[in-house]
């Protein structure tokens, strides 16, 4: 049997909008709908088509999967493109309220979740020092967070009573409403779901079996921690409503900018500026590390930029796996406020050198040559 046109089902046009096709299937939708034709098999079956045609048009890709190949784009026993499945006969709500929104989140019957709800996680941004991040460390932070109320326990109940069964209805967390045509079942208004009801509220949590405060806890610190890393704190989140148990709590670490290092997963580098004359003559140099100072040799005739490697004084990474290196990585400083013997001596040096050709400054020369071959080439 041929299949009807889902556009001529719809009674829309080819170039129909999404929000036409859509106003147009929830018209048809509430006209056809079975349980508004109990008296009418028909009803049923130009439902089906009608949610067909919709399933496929309000889908971009279908949509034009059907525009191209018609039926048979979309339907996957012809090897269509869609992948689309046929109507499944129990799964009107799905598809419902996608068109009709919330009143049909009742679905298939409201979840009871019981008065008490587990609490929410939080997060806490935690500002380290390098040191710290690298060493270790204890830190008190306070957080401001829901906490399990006193006076009632947590039950949200006054004292000396509890809650009771939800007479609306009768502990179900759901009842049955007429919305339009249609008998839907909702989230009890009452007891919002829970089954329950509190007929003599707290005075202190107001029934909700938590109140808000601010807590100060004691967190430990790994040492090696890097930003961007996360420690999470079992139930000391948020504490749960009435007596649910608590969220988690999560600190995350950022590491705050070092004066001296930087740092890249186990390894630790610094920039050292060394003199014109330690890098002409070479020196030992004191370098900072993060547990104290050490001694680095400068061989002579050490260029600018040059690094070199302390082994082991990086990071102990928190996960494991060797310790890292520390990298320094020296710039030679060219002198300034020369005096005018200074300047004398600096251009008596310069002559020095000059004498001696291309020896004493391998990469000017060439660097040089490459600028002479550059230009021949132009032909200037
Ligand atoms: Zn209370
Ligand atoms: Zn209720």
């Amino acid at each position: 049997m041929a299949k009807e046109d889902y556009y001529e089902l719809l009674g829309v046009p080819r170039n129909a909008s999404d929000s036409d096709i859509k106003k147009s299937f929830r018209r048809l939708a509430m006209k056809y709908h079975p349980d508004r034709n109990t008296d009418n098999p028909d009803a049923e079956e130009k439902f089906k088509k009608i949610k067909e045609a919709y399933e496929v048009l309000s889908d971009q890709k279908k949509r034009s999967a059907y525009d191209q190949f018609g039926h048979a784009g979309v339907d996957p026993s012809m090897g269509g493109a869609g992948g689309f499945s046929g109507f499944g006969g129990e799964s009107f709500s799905d598809i419902f309220s996608d068109v009709f929104g919330d009143i049909f989140s009742g679905g298939g019957g409201a979840r009871r979740r019981g008065r008490a709800q587990r609490g929410s996680d939080l997060r806490y941004n935690l500002d380290l020092s390098l040191e710290e991040a690298v060493a270790g460390a204890e830190v008190k932070i306070r957080v401001p967070t829901y906490v399990g109320c006193d006076e009632c326990g947590g039950t949200g109940a006054k004292k000396g009573s509890g809650p009771v069964t939800c007479s609306t209805c009768h502990g179900q967390g759901a009842v049955r409403m007429q919305q339009g045509f249609f008998s839907v079942q909702q989230t009890c208004p009452s007891c919002r779901g829970t089954g329950q009801q509190i007929k003599d509220p707290c005075r202190a949590c107001h029934g909700q079996g938590r109140v808000q405060d601010t807590k100060t806890l004691s967190v430990k610190i790994p040492a090696g921690v890097d930003a961007g890393d996360r420690i999470r704190l079992a139930g000391e989140g948020e504490a749960g409503e009435g007596g649910g148990p608590s969220g988690d709590l999560y600190v995350q670490v950022n590491v705050k900018e070092h004066p001296i290092f930087t740092r890249d997963g186990a390894n630790l580098y610094c920039e050292v500026p060394i003199g014109f004359p330690t890098a002409c003559l070479g020196g030992d140099l004191e370098v900072p590390t993060l547990d104290g100072k050490v001694m680095l040799k400068i061989p002579p005739e050490t260029q600018t930029g040059r690094s070199f490697r302390l082994r082991g004084k990086g990071v102990k990474p928190v996960r494991g796996g060797a310790v890292g290196d520390l990298i320094c990585r020296v710039r030679v400083e060219t002198p300034v406020n020369l005096s005018r013997e200074q300047t004398d001596l600096i251009r008596k040096l310069d002559e020095s050198l000059s004498g001696g050709g291309s020896t004493h400054s391998p990469q000017a020369h060439g660097w040089l040559d490459g600028v002479k071959q550059f230009f021949d080439k132009l032909g200037l």
